[in-house]
């Protein structure tokens, strides 16, 4: 068995909570607060507790998905990369780039999160972006 830790920050809101995610055979298995951590001095909420959870959930999507005739199929990312980048510049030169709104994800990184807004204000040029831990 191969048993380790990395030490990462919470995802889930501004708090930025401190834990040690816990890996067993490449598997995240558990989350242990930081004790030495001065934003959450070894404490965590009910979701900082949870948050490894969804790493591994078989209900999360893994591939991208293109509604067709109704239907949502699966597709490869260079269809749904393209798909996305035509309906954005199709919407965006139709009316402008605040028609469109963008909304990140507790699930990503806090890194990811910063790199998908700065592509709304500096790629697309809006400012209607929105994470779900204000929800
Ligand atoms: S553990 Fe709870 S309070 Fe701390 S960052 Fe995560 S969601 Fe926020």
């Amino acid at each position: 068995m191969n048993y380790t830790t990395a030490l990462t920050t919470c995802t889930y809101c501004g708090c930025g909570c401190n834990f040690y995610l816990e890996v067993l055979d490449g598997k995240v298995i558990g989350t242990i607060p930081c004790k030495t951590s001065p934003t959450n001095e070894g404490k965590l909420c009910i979701k900082g507790w949870n948050v490894h959870e969804f790493v591994q959930n078989p209900k999360r999507l893994t591939k991208p998905l293109i509604r067709k005739n109704g239907q949502l199929l699966e597709a490869d990312w260079e269809e749904a990369l393209d798909f996305t980048a035509s309906k954005l510049k199709e919407i965006a030169g139709k009316d402008g780039p605040d028609s469109l709104a963008f909304l990140a994800s507790a699930k990503l990184s806090n890194e990811e999160n910063y790199i998908y807004q700065k592509f709304a204000r500096a790629g697309v040029g809006t400012n209607n972006i929105d994470h779900c831990a204000r929800l």
